[in-house]
């Protein structure tokens, strides 16, 4: 079965083709980093604008890349929310139009399962239970699941800021550029993470939810009296070691979290997935997990964690195995939120 994704929920327009849930045919994206770079973070009436450009652009590339005809596509999987309501309707609209033209069934994917499928890609899937943590630029949560197939079971997740918002408004205040997280990983390489001591919010041992608001806060504060080389330029302490120190913060409340969740559950699997599971430190830091807990680490390649339709299309495929087509194609609707 061959699966034509579409992903338009934030600030990428992405198709891609895909066989069987795990073989990829092709996968096309178009960013809009410049687009919204200027403003240090995402302008949504501008990002529904670019989608409008670009999604039959990536839509014939992915097709043409694969060397597939829309014929011979068997389904349209499209990714339903959580995002932007503007930016979803852009690729829903798009996929409903070819499923009532073409005839093709219709897939309504969540884009956070679509993150979880890109750990499975090129990967067998797995049979049994997970913890798996989605960590990307809207969200910071913890899920158990049955199967890498089965519904996602929320844990828990983050009170105020998600962990990739944090790395992208750090950013913006130091003035180092968007998106923030690609940034921070690659200034954090010649920096020490011990050099300054950032505050770890736990919320009580035995919780699942994470916040990051007051550590944002304290890089400000921070800045407030050290000084911010966005303003000054030179400042008595090297960006590279504050940005490490922040970074280590955030790396550490995910890893330790994820790890309380994994034994708690009793799992041998542990996903990691989203925009920041991109970051070097992270992937370091769970794969040294792994070993010392005897997991086995499921994580995308980094060029899969950020937004991307080869996901949705994976995704696509799990969820029509467990309920089938969209019953009425054209009534399909942009959900905002969708945990
Ligand atoms: P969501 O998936 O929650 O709807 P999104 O789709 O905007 O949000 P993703 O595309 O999954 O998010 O991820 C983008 C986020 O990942 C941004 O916040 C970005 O800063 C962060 N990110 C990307 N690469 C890295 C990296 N190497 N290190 C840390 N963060 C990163
Ligand atoms: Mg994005
Ligand atoms: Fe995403």
């Amino acid at each position: 079965m061959i699966i034509l994704g579409i992903e338009s929920s934030c600030d990428e327009t992405a198709a891609a083709l895909v066989e069987e849930g795990r073989r990829i045919l092709s996968g096309a994206v178009a960013s809009q980093i410049a687009v919204h770079g200027p403003f240090g973070g995402v302008v949504p009436e501008l990002a529904s604008r670019k989608h409008v450009e670009a999604i039959l652009v990536v839509i014939e590339k992915a097709l043409k890349e694969a060397g597939v005809t829309v014929d011979e596509v068997d389904a349209i999987a499209v990714t339903q929310g959580p995002g932007l309501v503007g930016s979803l309707l852009v690729g829903i609209s798009a996929a409903k139009a070819l499923s009532y033209s073409l005839g093709k069934p219709l897939i309504g994917v969540n884009h956070l399962e679509a993150h979880i499928h890109a750990a499975f890609i090129e990967d067998e899937p797995i049979e049994e239970p997970a913890v798996c943590l989605v960590v990307s630029g809207g969200h910071t949560a913890l899920y158990y699941m049955e199967s890498s197939d089965s519904r996602p079971h929320y844990l828990g997740g983050t009170l105020d800021d998600a962990a990739g918002e944090a790395f992208d408004k750090v950013a913006k205040l130091l003035g180092l550029g968007y998106p923030g997280g690609v940034v921070i990983d690659r200034l954090s390489v010649s920096g020490n993470p011990e050099a300054f001591d950032f505050p770890r919010a736990y919320l009580g041992r035995d919780s699942f939810d994470f916040s990051f608001s007051g550590l944002k806060t304290a890089v400000a504060n921070f800045v407030r009296k050290f000084g911010n080389p966005a303003l000054e330029g030179e400042v008595p302490y090297r960006v590279e070691d504050l940005v490490a120190s922040f970074q280590e913060a955030v790396v550490d409340v995910l890893v330790d979290k994820t790890t309380a969740a994994a034994v708690h559950h009793g799992v041998k699997h542990v996903i990691v997935v989203g925009g920041v599971a991109a970051n070097r430190r992270l992937r370091e830091r769970f794969a040294e997990a792994s070993i010392e807990k005897g997991w086995t680490l499921h994580i995308p390649p980094v060029s899969l964690c950020t937004d991307n339709a080869v996901m949705v299309a994976a995704a696509g495929y799990a969820v029509w195995k467990r309920q089938g087509f969209v019953k009425d194609p054209l009534s399909l609707d942009a959900v905002s939120r969708w945990l």
